[in-house]
């Protein structure tokens, strides 16, 4: 079951993980379910978090994923705070809109930056195990592609030579940093 209410997180963990014998189910069809408050000082933290609440919730073993953007230029900002970059209740766009402001006139080569994601496994008896990946990028001058979600418009990535949101789903999950996270997941829950 994967601790999130993100739509777009639990399509991209269920399709990467549509060759495992689990039913990936998301939070979302567990009414009830208490809000967890990501006040963890690490991305660690944060996921062990969310996956311990949703485990203990519904008795069934969970997935959460904690996810950051780290932008070289802004000292690794806005990175655990990138959901309310602009603010309680913001938007994509508003958190887009905001760290393209902040890069005005920054060159090119001084755009960097890397999506971490940590991905924690918790069992119902109480087992812990956890797991991270990244990619790294750099934040482009103007938002390009419709797909993906968050800051995906905006991440350039230099291998595929496109942003996250110009690649197709199924081209996002064999290059993201989720798909990095979750090859070491898919390792720990094939074990178990
Ligand atoms: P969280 O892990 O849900 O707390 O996400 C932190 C922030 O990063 C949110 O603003 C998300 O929209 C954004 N985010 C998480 N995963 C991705 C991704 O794969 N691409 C782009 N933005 C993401």
């Amino acid at each position: 079951m994967v601790a999130t209410g993100n739509r777009h997180k639990v399509e991209e963990i269920r399709a990467m993980l549509a060759d495992l014998p689990i039913t990936v189910r998301s939070l979302a069809e567990f009414p009830g379910a208490p809000d967890v408050v990501e006040d963890g000082a690490t991305y660690r933290e944060n996921a062990l978090k969310k996956a311990w609440s949703a485990a203990k919730f519904t008795g069934k073993p969970a997935l959460a994923d904690d996810t950051g953007l780290e932008v070289d230029a802004l000292g690794g900002q806005p990175g655990l705070y990138a959901a309310r970059f602009a603010g309680e209740g913001c938007t994509f766009q508003d958190n887009i809109l905001k760290l393209l402001r902040l890069l005005e006139g920054v060159p090119s080569e001084r755009r960097g930056a890397r999506f971490v994601c940590v991905i924690a496994l918790v069992s119902p008896e109480g087992r812990e195990q956890v797991a991270d990946g990244e990619l790294r990028g750099r934040i482009t001058e103007s938002q390009s592609g419709s797909g993906g979600f968050g800051y995906d418009p905006v991440f350039y990535v230099p291998e595929a030579g496109k942003t996250l949101a110009e690649l197709t789903a199924d081209e996002k999950n064999r290059v993201s940093h989720r798909r990095r996270a979750l090859d070491r997941a898919r390792t720990i829950i094939l074990a178990n």
